[in-house]
């Protein structure tokens, strides 16, 4: 690993950092801090820090609440922000219950699991996402609104507006961090932008999520912008996906390829793709998690909607890039920055991982814009539908036992139930468009 206790110790010692944050998240991909002093950072580097766990949603009972965070020493780094009260590090943590062994709520854990299933198979995991995200104004109480003054359009380069300089300093601050920043543009709605960062094994690329979205957070705040991940902010614009590009390694070599097929795709690949089209419904939960995801993922925006993949067009879910050789990859168009990244890359290895167990066979690919199609074409495809809200992906999701056997009992029952409780509320509210629509008609 990249540091020992000792290094970290050390750096913090060196650098005079004063505060260090031990970072995880809840079952919803929600960042959780707890700040000690570095007066306390033997104590945790020692696996001894404890916190009340029947606080964070979707962990535990108030009478199990004790949890041990356990750091993960790699993901060490000094926040390059300066505050008043001195510099500050972090160390993202796995959750552990008091007599040692993992929390089964911790979606850390929840990942971990899958990516040992691969290494079992002689697999590993490699993720590269393209987070989209929006960058709006800030009312006269610094509250968040989806005003913006911004008039950009994809890749544009812009004048140099607040939005531009503000995504400057996200790229500049990931730098620091350590991030190698592959592409960042303007995205195609208003407003809207793209960072993407190099790929790398699923855990870090996980944890590079929640950092990311730290930093973008951070800095649209310094620019007395507000970010948001939100999927669909804005009626009849774009929404913001959360592209995941995905490949298997297996003794060094890039699995997805093979030189002597036709495509350049390996049969591996294949039956990985297969495990995903299978369960795609039912992960849809995960990889689309709110009420609002599903008003991203209609026809029109550049987002999925139908169940298909080519290796040709981009309308489709699941898109295998032009890319062979050690960049091979196969593109899932369908998540969203909402989601929670370690739960989303679990299920997803885990699908693909069945695929190449059982030597599914997808689908064919279809190289038709799918868009164009009549329904009735698209039937004789075969090509079905995502789920159309969220009601229907938590049905989707009850109905594949897959998807709890990869949750766990406890991260399975919690998630459904507050997806169900979301719904609920959503559903029972009036809605402006309903007052618009019915009060004076009516
Ligand atoms: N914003 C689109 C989405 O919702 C993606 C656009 C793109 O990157 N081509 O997924
Ligand atoms: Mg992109
Ligand atoms: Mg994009
Ligand atoms: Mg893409």
């Amino acid at each position: 690993s990249k540091y020992t206790k000792e290094d970290i110790i050390r750096i913090i010692r060196e650098n005079d950092v004063k505060f260090v944050r031990l970072q995880f998240t809840d079952i919803f991909g929600t960042l959780k801090n707890v700040a000690i002093t570095t007066s306390q950072v033997e104590k945790a580097l020692d696996n001894k820090c404890m916190f009340d766990g029947s606080s964070i949603e979707g962990f535990v009972r108030i009478e199990e609440s004790d949890m041990y965070l356990w750091p993960d020493l790699d993901t060490f780094v000094i926040l390059p922000w300066h505050t008043r009260h001195g510099k500050i590090a972090r160390l993202i943590c796995d959750v552990y219950k008091p007599d040692g062994t993992p929390f089964e709520g911790d979606p850390r854990y929840i990942l971990r699991k899958a990516i040992q299933d691969a290494a079992d198979m002689g697999y590993s995991f490699n993720v590269g996402p393209e987070c989209e995200f929006f960058l709006f104004n800030t009312d006269e109480y610094g509250h968040p609104t989806t005003i913006t003054h911004d008039t950009a359009g994809y890749f544009d380069m812009g004048p140099s507006d607040l939005g531009e300089s503000c995504r400057r300093d996200i790229c500049l601050t990931l730098e620091d961090m350590g991030f190698e920043i592959e592409a960042s543009h303007h995205e195609v709605a208003i407003a809207q932008h793209e960072i993407d960062f190099k790929y790398s094994e699923a855990l870090s690329a996980a944890d590079n999520i929640l950092t990311f979205k730290m930093v973008v957070k951070s800095a649209a705040d310094s620019h007395g912008l507000c970010a948001t991940f939100m999927p669909k902010p804005v009626y009849g614009q774009c929404g913001s996906g959360m592209h995941t590009n995905m490949s298997l390694f297996k003794d060094g070599k890039n699995a997805f390829y093979d030189p002597d097929s036709e495509s350049g795709l390996s049969e591996i690949a294949h039956q990985f793709i297969a495990g995903i089209c299978k369960h795609v419904k039912s992960i849809s939960a995960i990889t689309n998690p709110l009420v609002n995801s599903y008003k991203r993922l209609v026809p029109g925006y550049e987002a999925p909607c139908y169940i298909a993949w080519t290796t040709c067009n981009r309308s489709a879910l699941i898109r295998v890039p032009d890319t062979r050789g050690v960049g091979t990859r196969v593109e899932l168009r369908s998540p969203d920055p909402a989601c929670n990244p370690y739960l989303v890359f679990a299920v997803l290895l885990q699908a693909g991982l069945e695929g190449i167990r059982e030597g599914m066979t997808p689908p064919p690919p279809v190289s038709a814009n799918i868009y164009d199609m009549k329904e009735a074409d698209r039937k004789k495809l075969g090509i079905e539908n995502l789920p159309a809200d969220l009601i229907d992906a938590v049905e989707c999701m009850e109905a594949d036992p897959f998807i709890r056997e990869v949750l766990g009992d406890h991260v399975y029952t919690k998630y459904v139930e507050a997806k169900r409780q979301e719904w609920k509320e959503y559903t029972t509210r009036v809605s402006q468009w309903e007052i618009e629509r019915y009060l004076n008609k009516f």
